[in-house]
Parts: C-alpha cells; structure tokens; sequence
C-alpha cells in the first residue's frame, strides 16, 4: 500500500482514514504512535501485523478527555484519578481493570488496559474527530521507537495508510506506565512523569524489577513488553559506567571496529571517534529527547559498535537508563574507578 503523508492541516482526513478502519502514524509529545480505532479487534490485529510486534503486548489506549476512561475501566480508583487530574494531559499511561468495550486483542488477553490522554494538539485533535485510539509506537517491533516523521517512513513505509506530520516529539521516549489494578502502585516502564514527580503525588509507589534488571529465567513479567529486547540498532551498543576522564580514555583506546560514541557535550572536543551528542551533562530530558535518534544515527553511520555514556538511574535518568540497557542488551562495561558496582 502507498503511505500518504499528511501535513498537520490534514488532520481531518487523517481521522476519515481512522473512521475507515486504516492505520494511521500520528504524533505525540513522547514518540509517534500507530494509531488505529481501539474498539474495534479487526483494526487492532492490522496494527499488530504493521509493527511485527507479537501478539502477547498489550497495546494502550489513548483518549482525548478523562471523562472517556469511565466507558474503558470497571474500577476508577482515588488514586488514578488523582494522577490523571494532575498529570494528564501528559505522558503518564494509567493500568486498570478493562471494560467489556476493550477487545482482547489490545490488551492481549490480560483483564487490564493500559490508558494515556497524550498533551500532543495533533494527537488530540486526531483523537477527538475519531475515537479513542490504540497506538503503540510507531516503530517496527524491537527497534528504536520513532521521534520524526522520517523515522517512522523508515520503518512504516509501505506498511500503513498514512502519517501525520507533528514534528520531532518533545520528550522523546515513550510514557510512563503505572498499573493501579493492584494494591500497591507499581512503575511498569519509566518516562517523562518520574518516580519521585509519582512518589510526590499519590506516595508509595513501587517500581517494577524489570525496569532495571534483565528478567530472571521463567519469571513472569508485570508488563510484557519488558521481555522483549528492544530499541536495539544493527550496531551493538554497550553502556560504559565510569567517570568523565575514564570514558574518554576508554573509548579513544578501542580500535578496529567502526564505533560511535554517544556522549555528553562536554567531551565532544576530547573525543577522536565518531560523536553522536545527546546534551550536557547531567541533562537526562536532553538524553531522553535524543536518544532514539542517536540509536538510529548510528546505523546511519554505519557503525558496528555504539558506546555510550551511563546514565544515573534518578528521575529523568531512570527512563534513559531503562531504554538504553535493553538496547545494550544488558552489557554494562563498569571502569576501575565509577565508584558503583554496576546496577544490578
Ligand atoms: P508501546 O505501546 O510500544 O509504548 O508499549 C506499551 C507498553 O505498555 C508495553 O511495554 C506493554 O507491555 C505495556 N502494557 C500495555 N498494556 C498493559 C497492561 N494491560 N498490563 C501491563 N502492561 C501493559
Ligand atoms: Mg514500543
């Protein structure tokens, strides 16, 4: 099929193609989402075949006003109402009992769905002229997930009925999801609202193991999507853990691949291999809002090996960390001197 590309103004037409039953890229303010009428299985099953994605991850439903989560939920908890008055519109997906309207194959046979009200305009609008829509992002499965318009042609083209132009995604790594279907709030994936802006809200809040640590053998994840590798470039990426002058001392010692270096732009001057800057130091939004295009960047490169600086695993760090170890897949190259133990 040919994939039209739809200039913001053309958001009217992107919905007729929703109404439709099509499949349509749409901006958000954290990555592109393939968007496509979640009521309906037949659609849901299409988004699925366009990712590649396999059929056991649930796929989150995206509204465009609170008031259209009480059709979608059993349970509209204190506590989720609380977070979603206070950080929706936003990138915070909310994990609660499903309604009868949800078909299985969103929530891939589990009785929870995942729901979001993203802040994006387009995303808004799109949503408002069609129905609330299920939209994982638009990437094909396992790799890194799209923050333009050209990323998503790269892997979507082809693929689905359209794209709807937003720009580069502001926050640039997908949601946070918390589940509020048990006891205990749990942080299933970390994103643009951290643990601590959580914590501060609604108080205890409990974060998944699998948000830093690879899933033992046989343990069952909370979320599915965490025991798929995922955001991997063709490259091999490998995270190197050590202090400003032992990275660069690291990584202008490694020869005979062709490397790229994901880094600060404090070391960029100090730094003889190819350069990929994700901000300063210390500046973990920048590190999110450019993360998946330095993954894709280094494929543009053509490199064979990505090193790339260690973020901390505090508020905005947290979701850099979580993306950026499943691209590694777990290889953590800990230097003499970093002063941790490597984050087990
Ligand atoms: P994506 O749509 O690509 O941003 O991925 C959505 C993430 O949310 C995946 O990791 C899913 O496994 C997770 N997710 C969606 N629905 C649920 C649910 N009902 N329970 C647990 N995790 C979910
Ligand atoms: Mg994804």
């Amino acid at each position: 099929m040919e994939t039209l590309l739809l200039a913001p103004e053309e958001v009217g037409r992107a919905a007729e193609i929703i109404r439709r039953g099509g499949i349509v890229a749409m901006p958000t303010e954290t990555v592109y989402g393939l968007a496509g009428n979640a009521l309906d299985g037949g659609t849901v099953k299409k988004i699925f075949e366009a990712k590649g994605r396999p059929a056991d991850n649930p796929l989150i439903v995206h509204i465009s006003d609170i008031s259209q989560i009480y059709g979608l939920v059993r349970v509209f908890p204190e506590k989720a109402k609380i977070l979603a008055e206070k950080f929706w519109p936003g990138p915070l997906t909310i994990i609660l009992p499903k309604s009868d309207k949800i078909p299985d194959e969103v929530s891939a046979g589990l009785d929870t769905v995942a729901i979001r009200y993203p802040s994006h305009p387009l995303a808004q609008k799109l949503i408002s002229l069609s129905m609330p829509l299920a939209a994982p992002s638009a990437n094909l499965s396992g790799s890194p997930s799209p923050t333009t318009m050209r990323h998503v042609m790269d892997d979507m083209n082809g693929r689905i009925d359209a794209v709807l132009d937003g720009g580069e995604c502001e926050v640039g790594v997908e949601s946070t999801v918390i589940s509020l279907a048990g006891d205990v709030p749990v942080v299933l994936r970390p994103g643009g609202i951290t643990v601590e802006m959580l914590r501060n809200t609604i108080g205890e809040v409990e974060i998944a193991s699998a948000v830093i640590n690879p899933l033992a053998e046989g343990e069952k994840a909370e979320s599915p999507g965490m025991k798929y590798k995922h955001y991997s470039p063709k490259a091999d990426v490998v995270l190197v853990d050590g202090n400003d002058e032992e990275f660069i001392s690291f990584v202008n010692s490694q020869m005979g691949q062709k490397l790229a270096v994901i880094c600060y732009e404090e070391d960029k001057d100090l730094i003889t291999a190819e350069r990929i800057v994700v901000g300063k130091k210390g500046d973990y939004s920048a590190f999110a809002h450019n993360l998946f295009s330095a993954l894709r960047r280094a494929d543009e490169l053509g490199c064979n090996i990505v090193y790339s600086r260690c973020p901390e695993t505090a508020g905005m760090g947290l979701a850099v960390y979580n993306r950026i170890v499943r691209a590694a897949g777990f290889d953590i190259h800990l230097l003499v001197n970093s002063g941790k133990e490597g984050v087990q």
